[in-house]
């Protein structure tokens, strides 16, 4: 017998490999998979008897959504670096801050970041590495969904990028070892859906090395390896200071590139480094929010269509809290409307590419395709279903268009990860919102003590 059986969806974009999109549609799941996908009226003889039965008229209904790139541990920093240059963000804002937190802020930080995720519908997300790889993990174990964690890793104390926090400062061998502990507790956690990988932080503050071993140490235990690249003009120049050469240059030199490398943002790329990612299949993410928040020019400057025109797996990430938005179904209207802008192009991102970068392309990102990123038989039962009952919404002629160009998370109304409903009419199955809120108040004024911010982020007009 069928555990949930998912009937009478008015839309069900599948991303399956023929791309089909059903209407009338209905999924049958069964402990963690789906079971059968296809039109109610042939399904409905089978798996009408299921334990659950939940309608999905009115619905859009979607592969659960991959956000490949988050921030869990910035997640109390939203409104604590607005306006300052990317680097200033990092060495004056956020390193400091996350040096300063502790175990539990992380937690709680990691918490307040999956609701909102989960609120936006993402499924699975790949924390881009933080130094509490344990509390994300733990989170996600409570939460239900599904991710990536890595340790972050950075061993050059002071690049012409930046100075390092204390906290961060680790010796070569300190950072490897560390980081194989974790990929070793934590890679299939939680039933599997945690899964660990390693992670050079940024590339002007890690050395040779540590970027050798670390995708040696990934090689070796078939996981993925990832790290921040080219995404400011800054660390191209101090990529350039300080080994002669650009950065995605320096990692193929260094043999450091391959299917299972993870570039992030990936904005200021040259020529030939283009021509390094197609020739390695790596696999890049983009992530519009942070870079119009924070003018990195990587919309400007990159070239997220011609990676998407090679085929490579390019996903997207909504970065950090401390840039705005966490939202992926925003991300997908960012990223193909800033490319027509830049480009003077309007067909430059087809929303259908877009849609894919958040389902099955993320998934690609993920090293995860086999069992998520589209709504198939035999794969993971990952769901997002979207209420058309809204006035974004409306009118709705296709679903695709509606997705990427007008809906918010806002509408995102039910999200089944691995077979268990995690939010049903917007209502939360597993986390207890009020708390959340309530931890967030209890330590904020604790942050903006010790981060010394209060001045620097308090509103400009006067407050009576
Ligand atoms: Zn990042």
């Amino acid at each position: 017998m069928a555990d949930i059986f998912l009937r009478d969806a008015d839309w069900i974009i599948t991303v399956d490999p023929q791309r089909r999109i059903l209407t009338d549609g209905a999924i049958a799941i069964e402990g963690d998979r789906i079971v059968a996908i296809g039109k109610t009226k042939d399904l409905e003889p089978q798996y009408s008897s299921a334990r659950r039965v939940i309608s999905a008229r009115g619905r859009v209904v979607l592969p659960g959504l991959i956000d490949c790139h988050i921030h869990t541990a910035f997640q109390l920093a939203r409104g604590l670096a607005d306006e300052v240059s990317a680097q200033k963000f990092l060495f004056e804002r956020m390193y400091p801050y996350e040096g300063l937190l502790t175990e539990e802020e992380n937690y709680w930080s990691g918490k307040l970041c999956v609701l909102e995720l989960l609120r936006n519908g993402v499924t699975t997300f790949i924390d881009s590495g933080n130094y509490f790889p344990d509390q994300t993990a733990r989170v996600v174990g409570e939460t239900g969904v599904r991710c990536v964690v890595a340790k972050s890793a950075m061993d050059i104390a002071k690049s012409p990028f930046g100075a390092l926090p204390e906290r961060f400062l680790e010796t070569t061998e300190q950072a490897l070892e560390r980081a194989e502990e974790v990929v070793q507790k934590l890679n299939g956690c939680h039933g599997g859906r945690v899964r660990a990988w390693f992670q050079f932080r940024g590339i002007p503050n890690s050395s040779d090395q540590l970027v050798t071993r670390l995708k040696e140490l990934a090689d070796r235990y078939h996981t993925g390896v990832q790290t921040h690249a080219c995404f400011a003009k800054e660390t191209v120049e101090a990529c350039k200071t300080s080994f002669g050469v650009t950065e995605i240059e320096r990692l193929e030199r260094l043999g450091a590139l391959g299917p299972n490398v993870l570039l992030v943002h990936s904005g200021w790329v040259s020529p030939h480094e283009v021509e390094f990612v197609r020739a390695h299949n790596c696999k890049i993410v983009a992530a519009p929010s942070s870079s119009l928040h924070n003018a990195y020019g990587d919309l400007l400057m990159g070239k997220i269509p011609e990676f998407l025109e090679m085929g490579l797996a390019v996903g997207l990430g909504s970065d950090h809290a401390s840039s705005g938005i966490v939202d992926l179904v925003q991300e997908m209207f960012l990223v193909a409307g800033a490319y027509k802008e830049v480009r003077l192009n309007t067909s430059v991102m087809p929303p259908e590419r877009v849609v894919e970068m958040a389902t099955i392309n993320g998934a690609r990102c993920a090293l995860w395709e086999n069992e998520i990123g589209s709504l198939e038989a035999g794969k993971k039962a990952d769901v997002t279903l979207f209420n058309t009952r809204m006035p974004q919404w409306q009118p709705l002629y296709n679903p695709v268009s509606n997705l990427v160009y007008s809906a918010t998370g806002a509408s995102v109304d039910t999200v089944i990860c691995d077979g268990k409903i995690l939010m049903e009419g917007r209502q939360l199955q597993t986390m207890d919102e009020e708390e959340i809120y309530r931890q967030v108040a209890r330590l904020i004024p604790g942050i903006l003590q010790k981060t010394k911010l209060e001045e620097k982020i308090k509103p400009k007009w006067p407050i009576f």
